[in-house]
């Protein structure tokens, strides 16, 4: 028997402090779930992958937690880690709605992979490390002043591009006090589709005023024809993120925006966030990777994908106080995947 066959599973509930209150249209988060997923060879390699659930869709560490041993199992039962495409099945006939357990245990066996080839996981696609995106770094809502002053110190940690969360009362004066705050930055908003499609209209002027490069899920996620009309009006690229989950939701949404939001936590993990990225593609759309809130684990496997997409959002780890992983360096927003040796980069501490 191969020593590349798995020989060890194992899953740890990690909970995470956020280092500021992060508030989006939706809600506020002080402290969120993950739980860490490892996938051991009979040579002793070790792959790592997280799970980051969005209460959004319907899933919570507790849902994680009850859906990792049989996703585990499903994984052990097929045994050869480089037999993706079986995995993948296996993992999708197991737990369909449990997205980002999926992406955890998917993202753990291909670093495991890679670090048995001991490659880095972009070239599992031949991607180039070096055309990855500046990622942006996220202002979540709170007051014009607390807003300003986590603009001015990220873009004092070297941050060119940062994505402001809308979707409250006195938009216009919060991403005001940011761009005042931030007179250089790239500047993304984010609204989490709290705006009707008249207000996303109303918006348009003053968020072009303000330099807005892009505006994402100004509308509801089922708010199909309300999404057209405002990416038909804006001066700026828009974005579906709530409005596309996976690959399939691509040519529904493909006449109604102009970028596709891709998350792993999402989609279910690298596989089908690549999917998704070159559906997109195929329909003329650009794509843009993000994440929830996330242990660097999973953010470096998404690293990997950047080189893919036009826009990365992957500041997720950042904003975690005791991240309990290492990841590729995003110092300045640059995505460090040339600096990784195998696998995605990712670490215990
Ligand atoms: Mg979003």
């Amino acid at each position: 028997m191969s020593d590349r066959e798995l020989s060890a599973t194992a899953f740890e509930r990690v909970e995470l402090a956020l280092d500021t209150t992060f508030t989006i249209s939706r809600g506020s988060t002080e402290r969120t779930t993950n739980h860490l997923v490892t996938v051991t060879d009979r040579a002793g390699r070790v792959g790592l992958g997280s799970a980051a659930p969005a209460p959004y869709y319907d899933e919570d560490g507790d849902s994680v937690e009850a859906a990792l041993p049989d996703l585990l199992g499903a994984v052990e039962s097929v045994g050869d880690p480089t037999a993706q495409q079986d995995i993948e099945r296996r993992l999708a006939e197991q737990a369909p709605d449990e997205a980002a357990a999926r992406a955890a245990v998917s993202i753990a066996v291909q670093d495991l992979v890679a670090r048995q080839r001991n490659e880095p996981l972009y070239r599992a696609w031949g991607l180039s490390p070096d055309r990855a995106p500046v990622t942006s770094v996220t202002v979540g809502i709170d007051d014009p002043a607390a807003m300003a002053e986590r603009a001015r110190a990220w873009r004092e940690a070297g941050y060119p591009a940062l994505k402001v969360k809308l979707g409250t009362d006195n938009d216009r004066a919060r991403l005001r006090a940011v761009r005042e705050a931030a007179p250089e930055a790239s500047l993304r908003v984010d609204a989490n589709g709290d705006w009707s499609t008249d207000e996303a209209l109303d918006a348009l002027s003053w968020l072009s005023d303000l330099d807005v490069a892009l505006l994402e899920q100004p509308v509801p996620a089922d708010t199909h024809a309300g999404l057209q009309r405002v990416t038909e009006a804006a001066p700026m690229p828009v974005a579906a993120d709530e409005s596309c989950v996976t690959a399939t939701d691509v040519p529904d949404i493909a006449d109604a925006v102009d970028v596709v939001v891709v998350k792993l936590m999402k989609c279910g993990g690298l596989r089908p966030a690549h999917r998704q990225i070159l559906t997109a593609h195929a329909h003329g759309l650009d794509a843009m990777l993000g994440c929830m809130v996330e242990t660097s684990a999973s953010i470096a496997a998404a690293a990997h994908l950047a080189p893919l997409v036009t826009y990365a959002d992957l500041d997720g780890a950042l904003l975690v106080a005791d991240d309990p992983c290492t990841g590729p360096s995003l110092v300045g927003g640059h995505l460090d995947l040339a600096g990784v040796e195998s696998g995605s980069g990712a670490r215990r501490r």
